[in-house]
């Protein structure tokens, strides 16, 4: 199974991406801002309860974010890769993500860091507000998201960094090209026997 992880600040283009990624290798693409907003929309106690801090820009609770995930992901034991988009955000995440991953045999593989300036995040984020309908692309609500990556999250890139599997790629180009660049790190940490028969014949 080829486990890896889009990360990145708002707006960077990890949902976008990693649905490319989900269409050309099968993976699975788990998003947890979009499982943490499938919860509120099923309106119980508990989606009101994310919704409060979804929209102020802050991290939910790692232990909501960790069933809902979990719950998530159990329904795709059988993927041939899995695609973490927005998880993890803390390096506490990152380390409860290590530990299940390394007690079910199928450790990450790679760490897709996607650099985008930040003028055009926030562009970007503005652009998509329009009709994304999501109720923290706002601009105040944008200022604490950019706050909350910086203190909580960007601290994670160093501790893959250190570890060796982070890559990083400028996603300052058009959708289609940042996808190339991407499937080029892919690829090549992919088994042989897991690439296209074609071009694995090809060579024999
Ligand atoms: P996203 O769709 O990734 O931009 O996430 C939207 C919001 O969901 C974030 O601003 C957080 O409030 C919440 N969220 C998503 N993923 C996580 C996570 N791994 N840990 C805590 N909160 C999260």
């Amino acid at each position: 199974m080829f486990n890896m992880i889009l990360f990145g600040p708002p707006g960077a283009g990890k949902g976008t991406q990693s649905r490319f990624i989900s269409a050309h290798y099968g993976y699975v693409h788990l998003s947890t801002g979009q499982v943490l907003r499938d919860t509120i929309a099923r309106d119980g106690a508990s989606g009101q309860l994310i919704k409060k801090f979804i929209d102020r820009g802050y991290l939910v609770p790692d232990d909501i974010v960790l069933r809902e995930l979990l719950r998530e992901s159990l329904e795709h034991a059988d993927a041939p890769g899995l695609i973490f988009d927005g998880f993890p955000r803390t390096v506490h995440q990152a380390e409860i993500l290590d530990e299940m991953l390394t007690r079910k045999g199928m450790p990450l593989k790679l760490v897709v860091s996607l650099e985008v300036e930040k003028d055009e995040l926030y562009r970007r984020i503005m652009g998509r507000s329009v009709d994304s309908g999501r109720s923290d692309d706002r601009e105040e609500v944008i200022k604490q998201r950019f706050l909350t990556y910086e203190t909580e999250t960007l601290p994670l890139k160093s501790f893959y960094r250190q570890e060796g599997r982070l890559v990083e790629v400028s996603g300052m180009a058009p959708k289609q090209v940042v996808f190339e660049r991407i499937r080029k790190h892919i690829d090549a940490r992919l088994e042989p026997m897991g690439r296209e028969s074609s071009s694995y014949g090809i060579r024999e």
